[in-house]
């Protein structure tokens, strides 16, 4: 299993730091409780080993991480009884800490203060089609 000497989480989740108030992990994942919690239960889903994002993940480390945070999501379910889910993930240090892919899973309640403001753009359908194109094209041509 890869650890990046440089990189907190890998330090943090191969030791018995306190820090981590780990809810739940198996072989290749680890759940833990998020220290600057948005809404209660907000729960981090990290591969133990590291990586940079989920699209460089193995298939079989993604398929265990969707795994752990359905179990996950079920267990706040029946503990918190939250009306949903809103789960975020980033790649890239341009915008978060750390490059070792995490996932987000945070119970949504009726009163919690979520915002997220996304600027939409509608499109045109020549728009929509050119990127269609592009993105079809590349998607047939390969494997
Ligand atoms: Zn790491």
């Amino acid at each position: 299993m890869f650890k990046d000497p440089h990189c907190d989480i890998c330090q943090g989740i191969h030791s018995d730091i306190d820090d981590y108030h780990v809810i739940y992990e198996n072989d290749v994942i680890i759940a833990v409780l998020e220290k600057h919690s948005v809404t209660t239960g907000h729960t981090l889903i990290i591969p133990k080993e590291h990586s940079q994002g989920l699209f460089s993940l193995y298939p079989e480390t993604m398929d265990s991480l969707m795994y752990v945070m359905r179990r996950v999501a079920v267990a706040l379910e029946n503990e918190f009884e939250p009306e949903g889910f809103s789960i975020f993930h980033t790649t890239s240090t341009f915008i978060q800490w750390t490059d070792h892919t995490h996932v987000h899973l945070i119970p949504r309640y009726e009163d919690d203060s979520i915002g997220l403001s996304l600027h939409t753009k509608e499109l045109s359908n020549t728009e929509l089609k050119q990127i269609k194109e592009r993105l079809s094209e590349w998607l047939e041509s390969t494997v």
